[in-house]
Parts: C-alpha cells; structure tokens; sequence
C-alpha cells in the first residue's frame, strides 16, 4: 500500500531538488558566468517548476486563485524555459518566442476551463503542453549536440532525459483517459502518481546534471582554446604550432609528408616606429584575416613570435607549397593598411620547405624554411624562396 505520506515526501523530494539546481543554475550563470542567458534560463525553469509544484502541493492551504490556475501555467512556463536554454547551451542562441507563445496560449485555455470539483481537463492540458515542449527540448539537445564544436562530439543520448520527461507526461495524460481511478491531484497515494513521482525525481535530478555537463564541456572548450590560441591574431600560438608540428612529423615516418611556409612581415619596425605600435596590430590581423581563405581545414596556421608566422601543411610537396605561398604573397602585397586616412604597404617574405625522412625532427624542416625565409630578404623581400 502506498500512503499519503509517501507521495507527499516524493513531492517535496522533487521542489527541494528543483528549488537546489535553481539556485546552482544562478551561480553558474552569475559567478562563473558560464552561457550566462542559458543558464540563467535554466534557474528560472527549475524555479518555476519547484514553485508549481510547492502550489500544488499547498493545494486546499493556499488560497484556490493562487494554487490552480498560477500553478498550472507555472508548470508550463518551466517546461518552455527548459525549451528555451537547450538551444542556449549546445548553440549560444536562446529560442524563447515559441515557448512564449505556447504559455500564453495555454495560459488563456486554462482561463477558460472552470476550477471546480474536476480538475482532469487541466491537468490534461498542462501535461499534453509539457510533454510537447520538452520533446522540441529534447529533439533540439539532440540535434545540437553532435556540432557542439569539432573534434568534440557529445554524444546525443545525453538528449535523453528529457525526452523520458515528455514521455512520463504524455504517460500521465494518457493514463488520465484509461484509467477510472486516474486523479489530477500528485498526492494522492496511487501506484501511477507513486511511479510518476519516483520517476519525475530521477529524471529532474538526470536532466539537470547533464545539461551541466555541457556547460560545462563549453567552458572546456573555451578554455582550450584560450591555451592554443594566439589572442592578438587568433591563430596558433608557438606552442600549439610546435605541437601540430611534431605530429605531423610523427606521420611522416608512415609516409605522410607536410609542407611548411614561413611568413615575416616587410619592414615591419619601420612600420611600428612610424605608425606607432597599435598600426602594427592592426596589420598583423589585416594580414591574417586576409591569408585565412588559403589556409585548407586540415592546414595549421600559426604565429611563431612577433611579426613570423608559419603554415603547416599535411599531404602536401614542396610544389604545392609553392603554389600557396605564392598566392600568400600576392593577397598580402595587394592590400595596403588603411590607417589614419594613410595608406601604408603591406608585404611579407616566405621561405618554403618540405620535410624529408631524413629529416631527424621538425626543428630540421623548421630550420629550412627559416633560412629559405632569410634568403628572401636578402633578395629585396616580397618574394617566396624555397
Ligand atoms: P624585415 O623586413 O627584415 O623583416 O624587417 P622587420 O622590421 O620586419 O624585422 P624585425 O624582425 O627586425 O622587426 C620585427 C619587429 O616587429 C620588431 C617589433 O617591434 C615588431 N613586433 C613584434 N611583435 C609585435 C607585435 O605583437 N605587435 C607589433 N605592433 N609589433 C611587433
Ligand atoms: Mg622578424
Ligand atoms: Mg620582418
């Protein structure tokens, strides 16, 4: 036998985990300040819902006005919140409009049903819309979560809880047509509310960790980037360069070779001495922005100090490199710097080299590309040497 006590200790079991993820929600969203808008979407949607059911548990304390119809559209508007935040997570962009309309649609039907004795066509509705919101949620988390950044592909079942959820509540509302015994209130010590509860409780508690989860894989991400990017220009800083370097050279010994360009800006202290330091950056990110389209997927581009950068490239001989390098050339050479209605020349010198398999290590590659590079120069700059 299931009593009274039971349901209503699952009930609370259910506000109070609800009522915590909010509060972990806000300081994930305002202190750590991970997907801010996803996750301050997120506290809302477990507060609503901890404080729906707090109304419906005070069902019959409460005054009627405040503990049905309120409740009832709470219930909805946490189902279209949670909606709203999965898009927020996996793509950075909250999709609140939708759910807004349904909760104000919903909100108006409940309107007009009466609160009287029967209170199973609300109940119907509430669950009908919950279980429909959080499918789109789950579908969407599925969806997005394969492209939640490359090389990382989350697995999509972790779409899975709420796709339980909306399953558990079309459950209810199905239960709620077939069997006579079916009641709208979760208090009442039936085998189906004592199920439902169990199974709300797991899966709020399942939900709420794996939504985490990908926040948190988020700011894995953020922080990986943050350690191999160069924050000026944006590309490889030295030691990821060099990293992707000793890969590639790794593969040359299966008979994979790479090509490598290496890049140093004409007269670039002159530049920094005449336009001030600030029209140095600015041609360092003109320069990259503008190299980017001939960097291939597979390509690593990569600054290796100062005004030199390098572009390694997998599968690729000394002719092809060539061939790119070239056409680096002439992009650069082609645009000046715009700076203070000034126009200021722009052009680099590149020294190309391929790797052999003698070649002990990268630093060897490394080191010919850098003295075709100084050949280059001495020949008058703005030019590719191998
Ligand atoms: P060359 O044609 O022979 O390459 O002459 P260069 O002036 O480019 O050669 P050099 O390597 O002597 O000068 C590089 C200058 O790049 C020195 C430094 O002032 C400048 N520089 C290095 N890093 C930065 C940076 O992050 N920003 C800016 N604005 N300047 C930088
Ligand atoms: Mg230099
Ligand atoms: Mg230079």
């Amino acid at each position: 036998m299931i009593t009274p006590a039971q349901t209503q200790t699952l009930l609370a079991a259910i506000i109070f985990i609800a009522g915590m993820a909010a509060l972990v929600w806000v300081a994930l969203a305002l202190v750590a300040r991970i997907a801010p808008r996803a996750s301050l979407a997120m506290a809302c949607a477990n507060g609503a819902a901890a404080v729906a059911l707090l109304l419906h548990a005070l069902r019959g304390v409460l005054p009627d006005a405040l503990a049905y119809w309120p409740g009832d559209v709470l219930a909805v508007a946490s189902f279209a919140l949670l909606g709203a935040a999965v898009p927020g997570i996996t793509t950075r962009q909250l999709v609140w409009k939708p759910g807004a309309a349904v909760v104000a649609a919903t909100a108006l039907l409940l309107l007009a049903l009466p609160y009287d004795g029967d209170l199973r066509w609300q109940a119907r509705v509430v669950n009908t819309v919950g279980a429909g919101l959080t499918l789109a949620a789950g579908i969407a988390a599925w969806r997005g979560l394969g492209r939640t950044a490359k090389g990382h592909r989350t697995p999509a079942p972790l779409a899975l809880p709420l796709i339980f959820i909306a399953l558990m509540m079309a459950a209810r509302c199905v239960e709620s047509f077939i069997q006579p015994g079916s009641t709208p209130d979760l208090r009442e010590p039936t085998e189906f509310n004592h199920v439902f509860l169990w199974t709300a409780l797991v899966l709020t508690l399942l939900q709420n960790a794996t939504l985490a989860f990908l926040v948190m894989m988020r700011l894995i991400l953020r922080i990986e980037r943050l350690l191999e990017r160069d924050p000026l220009t944006d590309t490889l800083n030295r030691r990821a360069f060099d990293q992707a370097l000793e890969h590639a050279h790794a593969w040359l010994q299966r008979g994979r070779g790479y090509a490598l360009v290496m890049i140093d800006m004409d007269r670039f202290k002159q530049l920094n001495d005449t336009l001030g330091h600030a029209a140095g950056d600015a041609a360092l990110r003109q320069m990259v922005r503008e190299l980017q389209p001939c960097v291939r997927e597979v390509d690593r581009f990569g600054r290796l100090g100062g005004e030199e950068f390098g572009v390694l490239l997998p599968d690729t001989d000394i002719a092809g490199a060539a061939l790119v390098a070239e056409r680096m050339r002439a992009l650069v050479d082609m645009t000046p710097l715009r700076w203070l209605e000034q126009d200021w020349p722009l052009s680099a010198s590149f020294g190309i080299a391929e790797a052999e398999r003698g070649d002990a290590s990268a630093d060897a590659v490394l080191a010919r590309a850098d003295a075709a590079m100084y050949r280059a120069k001495s020949q008058g700059r703005n030019v590719v040497q191998a």
